[in-house]
């Protein structure tokens, strides 16, 4: 009879060396570190104007927002809300927040205004940054408002009332590596968005494990022109576009927003060599029937995060584009994000498998538990995947609960992603736990649309989950329960019942009326089930 052993940890690691990283340095010392050397360079590329703004030009017109803020009333801890497209002045507001100790919350600017006041309230925004087409959706929130155009009403004041300040009265601020530098919002595995923390060192340890050392894992350098196209306002764009750009020194081409042709004739225009982008652009890319029409041969990295890639696009895209590096990241917002990148974008590169979504950072530690034991798994077995580093966040706003339910006492982050890691250290993912709907890679919190829907006097019980989708690889679809007689309500009432307090891609895309929605003993709903109803083809 064998005795039964502890359980011991099954632990990945990066196939890289661990780095050297300066965790002590605020987010904006260690992006411009050595700015002298490289001052002149062009750091943003405005896509629309094409204006150039150079590394010195930005460091010093964040200075002085860090200083117009200041004068504004705003204070190191304070956090402002960015509610813009992709834009210099999203860069400027973001870094000029950083330097005064204050805290960034970006909301994405199609939200309803019903989405950006629960944003708004919940971090106590003390001030919005936005444009005058935004306007309407904020004036209400008795906050103080910036515009960036046109300043439609007293009390809104223009971006150049910061532009124009004086850096050299920006105030001395003591920054803590552990003080939080940026707030995006998400569900993360269950229930309603909630503010991220991510501090400095996060931040900085999470770009250090992508872009710095002698074989970077994700090797950007200083000639690299870098497309900015994702949405600022998520991390993924913020980190891995934006603030590895900056510390590379790379020049970053800014575009508002997503259209095929302009975005292969700024390709062609600039030389881009890196698109970082989500599943469903490399899907227009590879499907666009100009693509031959374009010189888009100085791409060198193509890069794909935040949803997954399938196996058939990737291969398409392979071909099209056979002299480019083509690899996933994959990343959460609640990690930092990035937990895994493919070692095809090293500096000394490794030849990747298709589906794969790269190797975990370095600096960090990976594993794989059994959802049901918690117990780690060895190779090649799927299970929930966990992460442990400092770049995972501090923890959800004003809610220990969810962050405890999140990171366990010994610092492991749980994503509520299936995958598991193959016998060369490249993870596979392979399911979600979570409830999380990713729509084009953007969050659909279900807790959000069945609160909406129960909200509803015609509906008594309602429950939200993914349903495939080829254009947005998911949509959320709703299983409703009538109330006692309402029989009259109808799949189109409710589907416009949400789509006018949602933002698009919140939109129910069907309607499924049930005669009770499936539970646990303890009241959860079996999300389970009502996936499988909906891939055996039969909802009803
Ligand atoms: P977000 O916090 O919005 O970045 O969403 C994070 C979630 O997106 C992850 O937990 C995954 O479920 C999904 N995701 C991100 N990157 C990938 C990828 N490369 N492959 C599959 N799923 C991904």
């Amino acid at each position: 009879e064998t005795e039964q052993q502890p359980q011991k940890d099954f632990i990945f690691r990066s196939r890289l060396p661990d780095i050297n990283i300066p965790k002590h340095l605020p987010l904006h010392s260690y992006c411009f570190e050595n700015l002298s050397e490289f001052g002149s360079r062009p750091c943003l590329i405005n896509g629309v104007t094409g204006d150039i703004h150079t590394y010195s030009d930005v460091d010093l017109t964040a200075r002085k927002v860090a200083s117009g803020l200041n004068k504004l009333g705003i204070k190191q801890g304070d956090v402002i809300m960015i509610l813009l497209p992709n834009s210099p002045e999203f860069v400027f507001s973001f870094l000029g927040a950083s330097y005064l100790g204050a805290t960034t919350t970006a909301a994405n600017p199609f939200f309803t205004p019903a989405e950006v006041a629960k944003q708004a309230k919940g971090s106590n925004t003390k001030l919005i940054i936005t444009q005058a087409s935004y306007y309407e959706k904020v004036k209400d929130l008795d906050i103080k408002l910036i515009s960036i155009d046109s300043t439609p009403e007293e009390g809104c004041l223009h971006f150049s009332e910061l532009t124009l300040a004086d850096e050299n009265e920006m105030p001395e601020v003591e920054i803590n590596p552990n003080d939080v530098v940026a707030l995006p919002y998400s569900s993360g595995t269950t229930g309603l968005p909630k503010g991220v923390m991510l501090t400095h060192k996060g931040l900085v340890t999470s770009v250090a494990q992508q872009v710095d050392g002698e074989n970077p894992n994700l090797y950007y350098h200083s000639e690299d022109v870098i497309l900015c196209v994702l949405p600022l306002f998520h991390i993924y764009s913020l980190n891995s576009v934006f603030l590895c750009g900056l510390r590379v020194k790379a020049a970053i081409l800014i575009m508002p927003k997503f259209e095929i042709k302009a975005l292969l004739g700024l390709i062609q225009k600039y030389k881009v060599s890196v698109t970082p982008i989500v599943p469903p652009i490399m899907l227009a890319i590879a499907r666009s029937p100009d693509l031959d029409k374009y010189d888009l041969s100085s791409i060198k990295m193509l890069k794909s995060g935040g949803a997954p890639l399938g196996k058939e696009l990737e291969d398409t895209v392979r071909a099209k584009f056979p002299n480019a590096k083509l690899g996933q990241g994959y990343g959460m917002t609640e990690a930092g994000p990035v937990l895994t990148m493919s070692l095809a974008f090293a500096k000394e590169p490794i030849n990747v498998k298709a589906g794969a979504c790269g190797t975990v950072v370095r600096n960090a530690e990976m594993k794989i538990v059994d959802p049901e034991t918690g117990d780690s798994l060895p190779r090649n077995q799927p299970g929930e995947i966990c992460i442990r580093g400092d770049q995972i966040m501090k923890g959800y706003l004003n809610n220990s609960e969810a962050t405890e339910r999140t990171i366990d006492k010994e610092g492991w982050l749980h994503t509520g992603d299936i995958g598991y890691v193959d016998d060369d250290d490249e993870l596979f993912i392979v399911d979600r736990l979570k409830e999380l709907i990713k729509y084009k890679g953007f969050q659909v919190a279900p807790a959000e649309l069945e609160s909406l829907l129960l909200s509803h006097s015609k509906i008594s019980d309602a429950a939200v989950v993914p349903m495939k989708d080829e254009a947005a690889g998911e949509v959320p679809v709703a299983f409703v329960v009538r109330s006692n007689g309402s029989t009259d309500v109808t799949e189109d009432d409710i589907k416009h019942f949400i789509s006018k307090q949602v933002v698009f891609y919140k939109r129910i895309s069907r309607v499924f009326f049930i005669n009770a929605i499936p539970k646990s003993p303890s009241g959860k709903i079996l999300r389970k089930d009502l996936r499988a109803k909906l891939e055996a083809g039969i909802p009803n």
